[in-house]
């Protein structure tokens, strides 16, 4: 459990001065207070058509939405889940289940039917909101399973197989039945899956007013960490079910005013493609993205002259990385933004991004946003640290989840008592206050920004009935960042091979957490409480090739 926090704690802040933040209002209302200045401005472009939806439009269908998930019986608190690629549907149903005090959780829709099945198990979701290639996934039977059509509903967004509603079942609702809702600000509103610091994958409670927090301390006051404005295209090719995407992105689009780009997959010729045709000004992107606008030798062939600002966040940017699309890109300001879920997730932000700009070293993840409080600490002893002194990275504010669903042992863990979360980061702040995360203490691999948590591998690897015990660990890679790799201990079948081990891993999880490499060893190194000693195996990787 976290360490207690030192007497004398040394708290960084922002450099730029605290602002008022709306955030009793709920999220939608917030989102749209400005709706009147910019009502007839595009707000979401689909890519793959050009068909564009002004913000008054995507009000109104957010509000027919909220209206057809009333009909369909979806109350206050209920949990929405959307398993959508990007899509203006995907921005619907999030805002319409926010306008009926609903709760969205957002899940990959790569994800196998299994990773779908327990995230749905967890969050108990009412009603699906999906493509119809996914359904099959959706149609598991067995004990224990929830079943299609008495547990819970599916929309899809497409033509709806047999047992499935059609979207326009609740877009083309009559938003004047829409019921009026009290909301606290500590409702919960969106409910994203993360690992954490350690474990499985928990339901992050992210409330109206966290939410608001972190989009008002990127994009509100005179001069913002993320300056936007509705002059802005912003590329939305992340994920939307990633809070990156879905905060960074679109929340903070639709209060600045500035038009959403969606990109339903990611297609370095697509992409480029779009960025000229709609002149992109901001691009939020991943390191495996910088990597391939930086090295693709099709990128010159095209115009990327209209982006401004290439905010990259998710996982660390390497500095030769962030050099080479420098190069590319020349008139765009870089630079890095540090979130984690539970974190509502921005911790940090460039402030080259500004509107009056700060000058921001290369690889740094830029400074605390504003109305928060950042500090170090001493691993060992929960002592806070002062500058240049890496620790782990811990945050306070309004904009840090609620804590787990169901999981207050998990929350107590994360939040410690004086309201800091703890990151598993480590990190520190230089002289300008500017941080640089240096490593991770927590259990976390991150495939190109995609989280694969190391306990949910070892749970499926020891109910191998031929596996004894097993550990997965991180190792280092060229494109992904990192890669998930196993050392396993045999039970008795000496044939066990590396190969079976790995498509018996790979039949039951999404493609970013099949394991790269299996090494089979005679006992997981532990301490005597029995927890696994991944740093001795993080090193073994390390030190050796081929490791033993
Ligand atoms: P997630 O909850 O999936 O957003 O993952 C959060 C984790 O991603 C953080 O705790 C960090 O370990 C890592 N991360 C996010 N942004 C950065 C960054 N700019 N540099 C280094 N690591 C990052």
């Amino acid at each position: 459990s976290p360490a207690q926090p030192s007497e004398a704690a040394c708290v960084f802040k922002s450099k730029l001065p605290e602002i008022p933040i709306s955030n009793q209002l709920p999220l939608h209302t917030y989102c749209f207070e400005h709706l009147a200045d910019f009502a007839d401005r595009p707000c979401l472009i689909i890519g793959s058509t050009g068909k564009t939806y002004s913000f008054a439009q995507t009000h109104l269908v957010s509000q027919k939405v909220a209206a057809g998930l009333s009909n369909l019986g979806i109350k206050k608190g209920d949990v929405v889940m959307v398993l959508l690629q990007n899509c203006a549907e995907f921005v619907f149903s999030f805002l319409g289940a926010s306008m009926l005090g609903a709760v969205t959780t957002t899940a990959n829709p790569f994800y196998t039917s299994a990773e779908v099945f327990k995230q749905l198990n967890s969050s108990r979701a009412k009603l699906i909101i999906t493509q119809s290639q996914y359904v099959d996934k959706l149609r598991e039977t067995g004990e224990n399973f929830p079943v299609l059509g008495e547990d819970f509903t599916v929309i899809t967004v497409d033509d709806p197989p047999e047992k499935c509603l059609h979207f326009s079942v609740i877009s083309e609702a009559n938003e004047a039945d829409f019921p009026t809702v009290s909301i606290d600000p500590d409702d919960a509103v969106a409910l994203p899956f993360s690992s954490g610091t350690t474990g499985l994958p928990k339901g992050v409670i992210l409330t109206h007013k966290s939410l608001i927090t972190s989009v008002a301390q990127q994009v509100d006051g005179e001069n913002p960490n993320l300056y936007l404005n509705p002059e802005d295209v912003v590329l939305c090719v992340l994920p939307l079910f990633h809070i990156y995407s879905l905060n960074s992105v679109l929340l903070c689009s639709l209060r600045a005013g500035a038009a959403v780009l969606l990109m339903q997959k990611f297609e370095i010729g697509a992409l480029l493609e779009l960025i000229q045709l709609h002149r992109v000004s901001v691009a939020a992107v991943v390191p495996p993205l910088v990597l391939a606008l930086a090295k693709n030798p099709i990128v010159a062939n095209f115009d990327l002259s209209s982006i401004r600002v290439v905010l990259s966040g998710a996982a660390p940017l390497g500095k030769e990385l962030e050099e080479a699309l420098r190069n590319r890109v020349p008139q765009a300001i870089l630079g890095q933004g540090y979130g984690m879920t539970e974190a509502g997730p921005v911790l940090s932000m460039c402030l080259a991004f500004a509107k009056q700009p700060f000058p921001t070293k290369s690889g740094s993840c830029g400074t605390v946003v504003r109305n928060a409080e950042l500090k170090v600490i001493d691993p060992e002893t929960g002592c806070s640290l002062a500058h240049n002194q890496p620790g782990e990275i811990c945050i306070r504010g309004s904009q840090i989840m609620k804590g787990y669903l169901n999981d207050d042992e998990a929350t107590a863990t994360t939040i410690d008592v004086e309201g800091w979360l703890h990151t598993g980061d480590i990190g520190f702040v230089d002289d300008d206050e500017e941080i640089f995360i240096v490593d991770r203490v927590k259990e976390l691999i991150k495939f190109k920004g995609f989280q694969v948590p190391p306990a949910e591998l070892e749970a499926l690897l020891v109910s191998h009935p031929s596996i004894a015990d097993a550990a997965v660990v991180p190792q280092k890679d060229n494109v992904a960042g990192e890669v998930p790799v196993a050392f396993v201990v045999r039970s008795n079948d000496l044939e066990l091979t590396e190969e079976s081990v790995k498509e018996f891993i790979a039949k039951q999880v999404v493609f970013y957490k099949r394991l790269h490499k299996v090494y089979f060893v005679h006992a997981i190194p532990k301490s005597p409480s029995g927890k696994i000693l991944r740093k001795d195996l993080r090193a073994k990787l390390a030190a050796a090739s081929p490791v033993p």
